[in-house]
């Protein structure tokens, strides 16, 4: 007998309907003799209607409500989901993360999984139950709820594979895989049979929301296949896994885009040692992640220093970089919050400057100015206007198209 973990996202479960066929697909994986542990996001735009309602009463609300609020969204789904099975003649239960043992750090709004005791759910699956998780959240040491980030639940899909050892990790989601670009900007884009962790997270950390990039590092760390696909139709999925045919591997990958950058530019910093470090340490204790940083080489005695951060993040960056203007002596603090980055992904890329330049010509040749350029071993990103983001995706779609299809093909 297998245990499968399976996860459905948000429009797998937007209305009561989807429900009641999400419960009929458990039921068809429950009838083949699986043990079976399922992990739910709320339904449809249930998170962002709760973000929206919170700043309605209130200007900046904090942020342990915040991941109560968040936390209802999941538990409801799941409980929809658990009476639903049980209509249809199913022993099913429903968990929040407390009670399905996922202990966090106290990062609200961003915590990070510490461990999970499966104690509860092995009970429960030992009395013959499916057993329904509330994605995205769990407890801290103090017992309070905390959420893990927008689109969290895989995350939890994924770290209880790894905690009950289970025998597969099933994603299930609006797209059938995971694609060489966004199938809704790219309508024409090849789906991929398999990639490997490392491109994975590398497409996830540059916008490719269809796998959160914890999730895809988890699957890595505990060497976890995790399988993404339809819950809308019984297509093949992706498999994500160590990556395994050598000859793959000179491709470019795929494109991802990320269309919620904002930037932050600190202009006329006295050019002095420990600018970027007194600027950066104040964001990182407060949590606020930063991602593309680019010091300009400096002009007389000063220097601008500028940063992206996720546009969600913008205003809790900018209040605390604002008193540091005038702290480090410098001119002032700008802010653009229309901005998007695009992303080439593929560890061919290694040592192979062409695929930059190529990168940066397809752009141009779109009329697209390039604001900040910054890159890994396998990722070149550009950060432009997001005005420009759907145009460049499939521009740059286009250009590496043959290098993408020998990917795909495995
Ligand atoms: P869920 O609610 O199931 O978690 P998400 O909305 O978080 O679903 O992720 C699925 C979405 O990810 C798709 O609808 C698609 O638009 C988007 N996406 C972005 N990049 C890709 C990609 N490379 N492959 C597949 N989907 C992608
Ligand atoms: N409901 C949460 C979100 O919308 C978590 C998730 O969907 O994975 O981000
Ligand atoms: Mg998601």
């Amino acid at each position: 007998m297998a245990l499968v973990v399976q996860k459905y996202g948000g429009s797998s479960l937007a209305n009561s309907e989807r429900i009641r066929l999400v419960a009929q697909r458990i039921a068809k994986t429950k009838d083949s003799g699986n043990q079976l542990v399922v992990v739910v996001s709320a339904m449809g735009d249930t998170t962002d209607e709760l973000i929206k309602l919170a700043s309605q009463v209130a200007k900046q609300p904090g942020e342990r409500e915040m991941d109560v609020l968040l936390s209802t969204g999941e538990l409801i789904s799941s409980t929809l989901l658990a009476m639903s099975l049980e209509s249809l003649g199913y022993k099913a239960i429903s968990l929040s993360g407390a009670q399905a043992g996922i202990k966090t750090d106290s990062t609200h709004n961003k915590a990070r999984i510490i461990s999970v005791s499966v104690k509860r759910i092995l009970e429960e699956i030992e009395k013959n139950n499916i057993v329904i998780v509330a994605g995205f959240q769990g407890i801290n040491q103090q017992l309070d709820t905390t959420t893990l980030g927008r689109g969290g639940s895989d995350t939890t899909a994924v770290a209880l594979s790894a905690s009950l050892k289970a025998d597969m990790c099933q994603i299930f989601t609006d797209v059938e895989g995971v694609y060489a670009a966004d199938p809704r900007i790219v309508p024409g884009a090849a789906k991929l049979d398999e990639i490997g962790y490392d491109e994975m997270l590398e497409m996830a950390n540059s916008g490719a929301k269809v796998m959160h990039p914890r999730a895809v590092e988890l699957g890595e760390m505990y060497n976890i296949p995790i399988l993404v696909a339809s819950s809308f139709s019984n297509v093949s999925g992706t498999i994500i896994r160590e990556e395994i045919a050598m000859e793959v591997r000179n491709k470019v990958r795929g494109i991802a885009h990320d269309a919620n950058v904002a930037r932050i530019t600190v202009l006329g910093v006295p050019n002095r040692p420990g600018i970027a470090s007194a600027i950066l340490a104040p964001l990182a204790e407060a949590n606020v992640s930063v991602d593309t940083i680019v010091q300009n080489i400096s002009v007389g005695n000063t220097t601008d220093f500028t940063f992206t951060v996720d546009r969600s993040a913008l205003a809790k960056a900018k209040s605390i970089v604002d008193p540091l203007v005038e702290t480090l002596g410098a001119r002032e603090c700008a802010t653009d919050s229309t901005l998007a980055k695009v992303s080439i992904v593929g560890t061919g890329m290694q040592n192979s400057p062409g695929y930059a330049a190529m990168m940066f010509r397809t752009l141009s040749e779109q009329g697209i100015n390039i604001q900040l350029i910054s890159t890994s071993e396998i990722r070149i990103t550009c950060i432009i206007a997001e005005r420009d983001v759907n145009i460049a995706v499939r521009a740059l779609y286009e250009s590496f198209e043959a290098e993408i299809a020998k990917a795909a093909r495995p």
